[in-house]
């Protein structure tokens, strides 16, 4: 188990673009069991591997129904929108408003290079959305609602 450091907004490596996975080896293995620690360690529900520094397109994803290990993943297919708070292990004690699909079909290999499809609505379609978007150096800031707190949102607005 290693704990690996969860880069932040100054980091200029959050804005680059990650590669796609070719080697389904140890190493990535590695960096799999890493990320998974780093994530629970931090309390996340997702995390990317570029926010630990590293420039492959790996997601990690446990919304309280089990641990999701997605090698590069892509979004097949959306519908809906929900407007919620989101945060980000890179952004501590930062929150936004940001709408994302209520419903998301995603592709992706696993650990041993298999393709398989995940659902998820409403938290985990967040969650594959915000992470996906870290692999393309999207931050959810740049999708931030202005104008609409968290207070809005529970009073249904
Ligand atoms: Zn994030």
């Amino acid at each position: 188990m290693a704990i690996r450091k969860v880069v932040t907004s100054e980091d200029p490596i959050l804005r680059k673009h990650s590669r796609k996975v070719e080697n389904f080896n140890e190493r990535l293995w590695t960096l799999l069991d890493d990320m998974k620690d780093t994530m629970y360690k931090a309390e996340g529900v997702g995390l990317a591997a570029v926010q630990v520094g590293i420039l492959r397109r790996v997601i990690v994803v446990d919304v309280g129904d089990g641990l999701l290990e997605l090698i590069n993943p892509e979004i097949i297919e959306s519908s809906g929108s929900l407007r919620d708070v989101e945060g980000c292990l890179s952004l501590p004690g930062e929150s936004g408003t940001v709408d994302r699909p209520e419903f998301v079909k995603i592709k992706a290999q696993n650990r041993d290079g298999v393709w398989r499809r995940y659902e998820g609505t409403g938290l985990k379609a967040r969650c594959f959305c915000h992470e996906i978007d870290h692999l393309d150096g999207i931050l959810y800031t740049d999708k931030v609602i202005k104008d609409v707190s968290a207070e809005d949102i529970k009073n249904g607005k």
